[in-house]
């Protein structure tokens, strides 16, 4: 069975296609700058073969109807039909309380997910735009959705409430949920299988270290905290975006700066985070070469990143009566040694014996990081979320079928 996974953005498609019995992945890409000027299609088949299409695409349905007419061309295509496709997963970022798993998309989920888009409303709305389209234009094809959101709603109440009024709570929904949840689950998982240890047994730290992030606390398989909440802005710093800062800051920030709900958001989720106090770029490998050649900033904004990870690694250690296995994953987490070095630094007191040489310009690899003795195992462990996708929308339309 090949399964097409999609994760649609607000103007941009990225997609995989993948033949499920290999495990291959034939062709991926994006379509980009959906509805804007200049928007293009980019595509690379499994044998390297890489093309740039340049088209009118006005929205969501065109792109998605320009890939597939791609997917199927005699010159760079990978299948000779559609009728090929025997499923469609989608990234869905916001299952809110609704969701506790992935699920067949027919009209009682999609109206689900339609409900959970106040929760958020810039990425739902998009994410549905793909549905929509892929009904129209393979309608006898299976999809099926993967929440952002899933795996986290095992967290304990305690853990996922602000203490903020109940009945907004209890009105709107307000309340941690958190995301990379299939990211999260696949790493954790994937460390155990390395490790040959029970995953029910285990506590595990997983930080998903990319231009987003998140960290996790994982006890016998179940997540029981993360740092991102209601939205993706809370917990680590990020790219552009503030991780935890006081709520009094920014009350008094909109009254300083005399902004609005929405450049305040613009705020914490475009120009903070790395970019913000370093001035220079949101990406970490220029931070880093910034700092390496002495500018202040960027050394302080990689302090601060790196100083965030291990507060919050000492704190899920501390709400889960001690840790096993710490898992570093992500752009960041999978090629960054140094910050993977300064983030372990002085943790001996927890168990944790850093092995410096294995962790040495290791980038993108599965390898452990802590010493043989060490108490708990530090790892990298790439994630791989779109076949998660792609493996939990086989399994869905497989019990789909058994079931007919
Ligand atoms: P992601 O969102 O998971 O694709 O991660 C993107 C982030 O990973 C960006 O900040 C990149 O700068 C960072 N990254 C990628 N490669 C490296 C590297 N070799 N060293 C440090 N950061 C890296």
């Amino acid at each position: 069975m090949k399964i097409l996974v999609l994760n649609c953005g607000s103007s941009s498609i990225k997609y995989q296609l993948f033949d499920i019995a290999s495990g291959g992945v034939l062709a991926k890409g994006i379509v980009e700058k959906i509805g804007l000027k200049g928007s293009f299609l980019k595509n690379e088949r499994f044998d390297g073969d890489k093309v740039k299409l340049e088209g009118e695409i006005l929205d969501h349905q065109s792109g998605i109807e320009y890939l597939l007419g791609l997917l199927i061309s005699e010159k760079r295509g990978v299948i000779k039909s559609l009728t090929e496709i025997g499923a469609v997963g989608h990234r869905l970022v916001h299952g809110g309380e609704t969701f506790q798993g992935s699920c067949y998309l027919d009209e009682v989920t999609i109206k689900g997910v339609e409900d959970c888009s106040d929760l958020a409303p810039l990425h739902n709305p998009a994410n549905l735009k793909g549905i929509y389209a892929m009904k129209n234009l393979l309608p006898e094809v299976p999809q099926v959705g993967v929440f952002d959101t899933s795996f986290h709603q095992t967290m304990p109440d305690y853990s996922f409430m602000y203490a903020l009024p109940y009945s907004l709570y209890k009105k709107y929904g307000i309340r941690r949920y958190g995301f990379h949840g299939t990211s999260h689950s696949y790493v954790s998982k994937r460390a155990c299988e390395i490790l040959n240890v029970p995953y029910d047994k285990m506590r595990i730290i997983t930080c998903h270290l990319g231009n987003g992030a998140s960290i996790t606390a994982i006890k016998n398989g179940k997540s029981v905290d993360t740092s991102m909440g209601l939205t993706p802005v809370e917990g680590l710093i990020m790219g552009t975006r503030s991780g935890d800062v006081d709520a009094g800051a920014l009350t008094l920030i909109m009254e300083k700066e005399e902004i609005d709900y929405s450049s305040l958001n613009t705020l914490l989720n475009k120009h903070s985070g790395m970019l913000g106090i370093s001035g220079i770029s949101s990406d970490m490998r220029e931070v880093e070469t910034a700092a390496a050649e002495g500018d202040e900033r960027a050394i302080l904004s990689l302090k601060m990143y790196q100083y965030r990870v291990k507060k919050y690694i000492g704190s899920y250690a501390a709400a889960m009566g001690g840790v096993d296995i710490i898992v570093f994953t992500g752009g960041i987490g999978e090629n960054s040694p140094d910050d993977r070095e300064k983030i372990c630094e002085n943790l001996e007191f927890m168990g944790i014996a850093f092995d410096k040489k294995a962790n040495e310009g290791i980038r993108g690899k599965e390898t452990v990081i802590s010493t043989g003795d060490s108490k708990v195992k530090v790892m990298i462990v790439p994630t791989n979320e779109e076949w998660v996708i792609a493996s939990e929308t086989r399994d869905i339309v497989e019990q789909m079928n058994k079931k007919q």
